[in-house]
């Protein structure tokens, strides 16, 4: 955390797109990480597409200033103690991109009523609240559920899978619809985060 520049320009010179960015608050999940002022100084580092994925309880009182500190894609739970239709409208009126994130346990119908106001919907392939966690292998069947309806409604998205991605579970996360992955751990220890996330992008040649 402490060297945070110098990880970030890692992530640019390996040609890494996105910076995923868990913000947690210690209400919604148990754990809590970081915020506005470290998001702020984030932004003024880097060009990468800042993806922030809000695990707090009340994503309505803060989404609005997550897109004002730099934020390009905003991601809440709907879980959340918030309106989900709400929160939606307060980061695009914000000039950021809306998501919205469910737990495993969640269904993935509970979103479907938001989705023509979305560029993408976050399926958690872990519990949220903390790093380094497994791969839940059920969780596939939401994101294959969901590229389904999408197709079918002629409706075409982002579905970013979040938890566990690594150059094994990858494979049935993009098979089922997924095209945006977040990965830390992996990436992180891999001696050569290029060919690791070379990995990632061509599953099947791993
Ligand atoms: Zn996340």
């Amino acid at each position: 955390m402490l060297n945070l520049e110098k990880e970030i320009k890692k992530l640019e010179k390996n040609g890494i797109e996105m910076l995923h960015f868990d913000v947690m608050d210690g209400l919604f999940v148990p754990n809590i990480t970081y915020g506005l002022p470290v998001l702020e100084q984030v932004r003024k580092v880097t060009d990468l597409t800042l993806d922030v994925h809000l695990m707090i309880a009340d994503p309505l009182k803060y989404a609005r200033r997550f897109a004002e500190a730099g934020a390009d894609i905003i991601s809440f739970h709907v879980e959340s103690e918030s309106d989900t239709g709400a929160v939606i409208g307060e980061i695009i009126s914000a000039g950021a991109k809306a998501a919205v994130a469910v737990k495993p346990g969640t269904p993935v119908e509970e979103v479907y009523p938001y989705l023509d106001r979305l560029d993408m919907v976050l399926v958690m392939t872990v519990e949220p609240g903390f790093g380094g966690q497994s791969f839940i292998p059920e969780t596939v069947e939401k994101v294959r559920t969901l590229r389904e309806y999408l197709d079918k409604n002629g409706m075409d998205m982002h579905i970013e899978v979040d938890g566990g991605i690594n150059d094994v579970t990858v494979s049935d996360a993009v098979s089922a619809g997924a095209d945006v992955l977040v990965s830390g751990s992996y990436l992180f220890r891999a001696e050569n985060m290029a060919d690791a996330a070379g990995k990632l992008r061509n599953p099947g040649i791993c």
